[in-house]
């Protein structure tokens, strides 16, 4: 539980030293309840309180790394409840089961559609980060094939080792200990051997049990020998138990301040049913899910599941946008068509997307709307007759076209007139009210 500033007052010197650059050790220790300074900044604090300061100052929920280098993400450090709150921070890591029972060319195969799975979605770059491979073979050396097999294939994925049997997982996780792999998972029966594995080769552990209570048990065990980075699995039976046992999880750590549930939350999906596997798994993502593994992945699923991820976890606050200026689709001439939207990222990439399916090089002139989109940025007048000449004439655009015809979205039909009035000279072409409908006004009118 986060302490209040008199509570850390008692913990403090109490000599008024100023050396912290404050007045008083209370001014000081009312700074640290806000959050608005560390306990670094007061030289003279004993170990003792240091040590109890910094625990109560953690994060409620540990944040920690996934995987190595460019491609490791971080999981846990949420702050809210709803996104609305505040902001979701790092993103759920979606992965997928293989299991080591497969011949190697399948696996490979499996391997290789994670690391294809890359797609660019509103100027962000997702994918299927992690791989599980599931000890399903009871053969310790074909795991230890299967765990090099999926590591060489996918150089970048993060691997799950998913193999309950510590002699068979020491040896595993040897081999791609350099990768920082997530270890799943200890158990009742296996928590103490598990923790030893993780703790030697430092390497994240998951910790699976039957619901919160038990779960928040075995968190404190394991964390008594010595494992902090740990993933909850409470094995929910159904996707209405997963939202209770997730949203008891985020709760306890976040408005109890329950440190054995202060850690991220891993959902494994597998369903032999893809539809209902990708349902599941997006009220595992909806609902405070770090971790979700899927048994397949394909474009649908994934796509369906990026974007709801991509939803979720951008800022609220801060709309998505793109920066103003001319952009060139295809390799446009002074002669090709000029058109203009607002900068909402969404909306840009979907007009620059049809224009482009068009095939019919053009201008686009993206006019910054602080981020909102035409019809909302024309209701709040930022998208209006006079902003937009103004932006068209200050943008160069006329020296580098010879026509002097702009195409504004048919959704602000209405501004046709007025912008004539404004821009001198140009004629305004009202386009399509959506933009799947651009591909074919533009090819007419090259016609
Ligand atoms: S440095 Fe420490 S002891 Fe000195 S005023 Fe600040 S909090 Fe108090």
């Amino acid at each position: 539980m986060a302490l209040s500033g008199i509570e850390i007052f008692k913990l403090l010197p109490k000599t008024n030293c100023k050396k912290c650059g404050f007045p008083t050790c209370l001014a000081f220790a009312m700074a640290l309840a806000q959050g608005k300074t560390e306990i670094g900044k007061c030289p003279d604090i004993s170990e003792e309180a240091k040590s109890k300061l910094s625990e109560a100052s953690a994060p409620p929920i540990r944040t920690f790394s996934l995987g190595k280098g460019e491609k490791a993400v971080k999981v846990g450090g949420e702050t809210v409840m709803f996104r609305h709150d505040k902001k979701f921070f790092n993103p759920t890591v979606l992965g997928v089961n293989i299991k080591d029972d497969l011949n190697d060319e399948e696996l490979v195969k499996r391997a290789k559609e994670v690391v294809d799975s890359e797609i660019e979605r509103v100027g962000q770059k997702l994918r299927v980060e992690a791989i599980s491979i599931e000890y399903a073979s009871n053969n310790p050396e074909r795991f230890e094939s299967a765990v090099k097999a999926v590591a060489e294939s996918a150089p970048d994925a993060i691997l799950i080792l998913n193999c309950g049997d510590p002699s068979v997982l020491e040896r595993a996780v040897k081999l791609v200990a350099d990768r920082r792999p997530l270890l799943y998972s200890a158990t009742d029966a296996n928590a103490e051997a598990l923790a030893n594995i993780a703790k030697a080769n430092n390497v994240p552990l998951a910790v699976s049990a039957e619901g919160p209570e038990a779960l928040s048990a075995l968190t404190e065990k394991i964390k008594a020998l010595g494992v902090e980075d740990l993933v909850l699995d409470p094995r929910p039976k159904n996707a209405g138990e997963m939202i209770q046992h997730n949203t008891i999880i985020r709760r306890a750590a976040l408005k109890k301040g329950f440190k054995p549930l202060g850690y991220p939350i891993i959902n494994l999906v597998t369903r032999e049913d893809s539809l209902l596997e990708a349902n599941i798994a997006a009220i595992s993502i909806a609902k405070y899910a770090s971790i979700v593994v899927l048994s397949s992945i394909e474009k649908w699923k994934n796509l369906a599941l990026f974007t709801l991820r991509q939803n979720i976890y951008t800022d609220p606050q801060v709309p998505m946008q793109v920066e103003q200026k001319i952009y060139k689709i295809g390799e446009p001439t002074p002669e090709s068509p000029l058109l203009i939207t607002t900068n909402f990222s969404l909306t840009y990439f979907i007009v620059a997307g049809e224009v482009e399916n068009s095939k019919v090089p053009s201008w686009l002139a993206v006019m910054d709307c602080e981020g909102l989109s035409v019809l909302t940025a024309w209701a709040a007048g930022k998208f209006v007759a006079s902003k937009i000449a103004n932006f068209i004439k200050e943008s160069g655009v006329e020296n580098q076209i010879k026509h002097r015809e702009l195409i504004i979205p048919g959704q602000v039909a209405i501004l046709s007139g007025a912008l004539e009035d404004k821009l001198e000279g140009w004629k305004v072409i009202v386009g399509p009210r959506e933009a799947n409908g651009i591909p074919t006004f533009l090819r007419n009118r090259a016609a």
